[in-house]
């Protein structure tokens, strides 16, 4: 496919993935497959000229306040899962105000709220409703919230407050896979919960995560769910083995996989939020993701924050290099620049 193709035949093969082109499992099977650099360099080019086909040079910026790093859970692949014995911290409403007021008037085009399955809220869902009216009074940006699976009635409450994203991530569509991660959680529950949401009215996040799978069969099971999944904003990650987990000894994976995977979610997803996160490897890596064909730049923190992040690897830098002006003034240098909060609002329906 791509791999034998001149540049004049992927402008040609673009347009056809524009207009709906499908792809079977062996086409998905070979891009995944792809190795050389010459030939990552044709599928990034492909899904760049889909994402500027409907985006243009415009780039989404999403900050990220995790504010609370309690779970119940024991995710074998994270660093906040119960068993591992981490200094944790849940912020009081008055701090994620307050950092809210530093970042709603940087540029951000959405707000993203994410806890683990903290037992605090989960067990009276009614202080994770009162938390998100209060949020959302003090801002008038979207909202994205990821507090795990949660039961639809809190979601229709929260959604009523005016919460617009859902995010929760299968992490992957395989089962045996699914098993091995996300230990003791029910695969179809989680399904259940995005589809809920949906039902409700949230736009939807589904992602997920690359360099852990058994072969290059278990991704394309991943890509086709979800596919089925049809989410607003699709992401891919790379797994990085986290101290203290049951995965800590796994080998890690360059980010080759996870920048193949942004831009066959291009392919997939041609005119869907695709996120590129500062979390894994700053700002340099933001520009990798964006150059695979993401359009989003997801979380951003004020520079002196002290708030963690999903993989964090930036968790022991004396000053982290995360926030906005950071990112916009990169964005200029590479071309691209964000996109008014009018562009957004008009994706989100809002
Ligand atoms: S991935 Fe989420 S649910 Fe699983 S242990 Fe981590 S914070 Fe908890």
């Amino acid at each position: 496919m791509i791999k034998n193709m001149n540049y004049d035949d992927l402008d040609a093969f673009s347009k056809k993935v524009i207009k709906g082109f499908e792809f079977t499992d062996s086409d998905l099977e070979e891009l995944l497959k792809l190795s050389k650099d010459e030939e990552l360099e044709k599928l990034f080019y492909v899904s760049r000229k889909i994402r500027n086909y409907y985006f243009g040079n415009k780039v989404f910026l999403y900050s990220f306040i995790y504010y609370s790093t309690y779970c119940k859970n024991k995710c074998t692949f994270c660093y906040y899962n119960e068993s591992n014995s981490i200094t944790r911290y849940r912020l009081s409403t008055s701090d994620i105000i307050k950092t809210i007021n530093v970042l709603k008037n940087e540029g951000i085009h959405m707000i993203d709220m994410t806890m683990g399955e903290d037992p605090y809220y989960h067990s009276n869902p009614v202080k994770l409703v009162d938390l998100i009216k209060a949020v959302k009074k003090e801002t008038n940006l979207p909202l994205m919230i990821s507090p795990g699976v949660i039961d639809s009635c809190v979601l229709k409450e929260i959604h009523d407050i005016g919460a617009n994203f859902y995010a929760l991530y299968q992490e992957t569509y395989d089962p045996m896979l699914y098993k091995k991660l996300r230990i003791g959680q029910s695969y179809q529950k989680r399904i259940d919960a995005r589809n809920a949401a949906k039902n409700i009215g949230f736009l939807i996040e589904d992602g997920i995560l690359t360099g852990i799978e058994s072969s290059v069969k278990s991704l394309v099971v991943s890509l086709r769910g979800l596919q089925k999944s049809n989410p607003d904003m699709v992401r891919s990650m790379t797994f990085v083995p986290q101290p203290g987990t049951p995965f800590e000894n796994k080998g890690q994976n360059t980010n080759k996989m996870e920048l193949k995977i942004i831009s066959i979610l291009r392919l997939l997803f041609p005119d869907r939020l695709i996120p590129a996160s500062l979390d894994l490897e700053g700002i340099h890596g933001m520009v990798s993701r964006l150059d695979a064909g993401a359009n989003v730049v997801t979380s951003i923190l004020p520079n002196n924050s002290k708030l963690e992040g999903v993989v964090n690897y930036d968790r022991d830098f004396e000053v982290r290099e995360r926030s906005a002006k950071n990112v916009i003034s990169k964005l200029e240098h590479i071309g691209l620049r964000p996109a008014p909060q009018s562009d957004f609002n008009r994706i989100i329906g809002i």
